[in-house]
């Protein structure tokens, strides 16, 4: 993604095209994984572009207010951020395999809506379910194991 592509993202959400706010979008543009804040604190250090985490912390909740970013993973404190892909979907995970298949159908609205109610702005959701899949067993695991 050009510079001027990152510039026309941040001027079509009505976002003020700061060199910060573009050198971190275009960072989430050329990682194929998702990114925490001190990921993007470590690539800018080597960039030697002076900025420190309360920034990047501020810029990055900023993108997801837009939905320019979105969260796809909390690990341990950290939140994991990606580029918001069109298509927004969970996952059923096999704790034995790890095969990941999309659950296509997205619930958590509901939620998001009640939690308004209180005054609570919700900004991104997470949500993914484990088990194991009909390749390794199903519900037929536990049978087949004793
Ligand atoms: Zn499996
Ligand atoms: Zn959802």
């Amino acid at each position: 993604m050009d510079r001027n592509s990152i510039i026309e993202i941040l001027k079509s959400n009505n976002l003020k095209t700061t060199p910060k706010r573009i050198e971190i979008l275009s960072i989430f543009f050329e990682s194929n994984f998702p990114l925490c804040a001190e990921d993007i604190f470590f690539i800018l250090n080597t960039r030697k572009c002076d900025i420190n985490l309360a920034t990047i912390y501020r810029i990055l909740l900023t993108f997801s207010q837009n939905k320019i970013i979105q969260v796809s993973s909390i690990i341990g404190r950290k939140a994991y951020y990606t580029l918001t892909s069109s298509n927004h979907s969970h996952y059923f995970i096999c704790l034995k395999c790890n095969n990941k298949s999309p659950i296509d159908t997205c619930y958590i609205n509901q939620i998001e809506s009640k939690l308004e109610k209180y005054n609570r702005k919700v900004i991104s959701h997470h949500f993914e379910v484990y088990g194991i899949c009909e390749n390794c067993g199903g519900l037929d695991d536990e049978k087949k194991d004793n």
